[in-house]
């Protein structure tokens, strides 16, 4: 695909632009200039240099890439599997149950399939909370598979199928993080390991291999049933809480452990559909807020949901705005006036992302900053038009298959509405035998019962306006 070598300027025309700066203006009828992996200039009618692509993105949307700061991207070699699953029955099928079949190939095919899943819905860059590395094998898998695909990722490290404490400790891990993580910015490096709030605090030795290496640690927090404020506490006692750390759901903690993670410069990745679904807490955003902790957005799992964005942003101002109508209610009163806005969500899936990673050259077009763009058009749609309110139609509007054009640090991936370079076919076939060899491992019958959980009886409540002979009784008085 010469068209689309990396290196080639490109500039995107006439476009309604959302920079996602500090004001987050709207900008009609404007270009965006890309040269080499930067953003060069933002403005009316640009000249550029001899040989750039030009992309026609005329009543159009452009904005920066998306940023998803929590995707168990193995797990989309399962995709839909789980669709009536609670966390409960997750953790069991995972955990303790299946999780341990995965081989390093099963690892790779998720996470491709999750890679070019991201790039084709916009979402430029996603932390791989990657915690299906049972051995370095399956690190070296996930990783080949994320160097495979042209997106930006952070491999979050993490292994449930032992404690923190002694994977972090293994020479082989210590081998693997040298080899592998090189420090190009297209492959970040966290660790990610839950605590669990045993009052030994046994997962103390793993963060400090954290601080001994220098990377950030992000943890499930928050969640009913697994995690909480205590181990918020013990992080904070031992000077753990940093601002690098990102807190995932964090969603049925106290306002005291809200004001430890907002006095530790921390932020909460917020996975909308999951917390609503799964059942790790009410989607926290409508408390958050009040504490001024940043926000990213996160999908979790696609297990369960798709890895796009759009409907993150989505679930996240529904599941606000309903929180905040329903609380107003049990009070008699009316919310006249909606608190979270159309932009803050988008805000919040693109520079929110960004500084949860400490990524001040993301999130935003700027000159000078990194080139990870998207534009959202879509001419054969109905729902294209009219353009009034590019904020609100993002959110409400847009979805996946309306993303036209994709740049990754300076490179077309995704030129109208086609990957660009991916072997999709490929992923196809590798995903195809994951699925062949778990169901012929795991047997036919406890294929099928993980993927079918019985459904609790639900009673039909008694109705006092039902009468037994109404029918004979109408018919008696006419
Ligand atoms: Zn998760």
């Amino acid at each position: 695909m010469t068209e689309f070598e990396a290196g080639r300027p490109v500039v995107l025309r006439g476009g309604t632009v959302l920079p996602m700066t500090d004001g987050h203006e709207v900008l009609s009828g404007v270009d965006v200039l890309v040269e080499g992996d930067r953003i060069a200039a933002v403005g009316p009618e640009l000249a550029v240099p001899d040989g750039t692509i030009e992309i026609d993105a005329t009543d159009g949307i452009v904005m920066p890439g998306m940023i998803d700061t929590h995707r168990h991207m193995w797990q989309t070699a399962m995709r839909g599997y789980g669709a009536d699953w609670t966390l409960t029955q997750y953790f069991v099928w995972y955990y303790l149950e299946h999780g341990r079949l995965f081989r390093p190939e099963d690892v790779h095919a998720g996470n491709t399939l999750a890679a070019i899943e991201a790039i084709d819905a916009g979402v430029t860059t996603v932390v791989d909370w990657s915690h299906g590395l049972q051995t370095v094998d399956h690190a070296d898998a996930a990783v080949d598979a994320l160097r495979s695909v042209p997106g930006r990722f952070v491999l979050a490290y993490g292994n449930i199928q032992a404690p923190p404490a002694e994977w972090t400790a293994a020479p082989e891990f210590r081998d693997f993080v040298s080899r592998r993580i090189t420090g190009d910015d297209m492959l970040g490096f966290q660790l990610a390991f839950d605590v669990v709030g045993d009052p030994a605090f046994p997962e103390k030795p793993a963060f400090e291999v954290a601080r001994d290496l220098g990377v950030s640690v992000t943890t499930h927090a928050g969640v009913w049933g697994a995690t909480s404020d205590e181990g918020i506490r013990q992080m904070y006692e031992h000077g753990f809480m940093t601002p690098g750390t990102v807190y995932v759901h964090a969603a049925t903690l106290e306002p005291d452990s809200y004001h430890r993670i907002a006095a530790t410069g921390g932020s909460i990745s917020v996975s909308t559909e999951s917390e609503q679904s799964a059942g790790q807490g009410y989607p926290p955003t409508w408390a958050i807020r009040l504490h001024g902790i940043p926000v990213s957005l996160s999908m979790d799992t696609s297990v369960w949901w798709s890895g796009d964005l759009f409907s993150a942003m989505r679930t996240t101002l529904g599941a606000d705005r309903s929180r905040a109508h329903l609380e107003a209610h049990a009070k008699g009163d009316t919310v006249t006036h909606c608190a979270l806005r159309a932009d803050q969500v988008v805000e919040w899936a693109t520079r929110g992302g960004a500084r949860a990673l400490g990524r001040d050259d993301l999130g935003s077009l700027e000159p000078g900053k990194k080139a990870d763009l998207v534009l959202i058009k879509n001419d054969r749609s109905p729902v294209s038009f009219p353009l009034l309110n590019p904020y609100g139609h993002v959110a409400f509007q847009a979805q996946r298959g309306d993303v036209h054009t994709v740049v990754v640090n300076g490179r077309v991936v995704k030129h109208e509405h086609e990957l660009v370079g991916v072997d999709l076919a490929a992923a196809r076939r590798q995903v195809e035998s994951t699925v062949e060899y778990l169901r012929s491992t795991m047997g036919e019958e406890t294929w099928l019962k993980g993927m079918n959980p019985d459904i609790p009886e639900t009673k039909i409540l008694d109705n006092p306006y039902t009468y037994t002979d109404y029918r004979s009784s109408a018919t008696r008085d006419r």
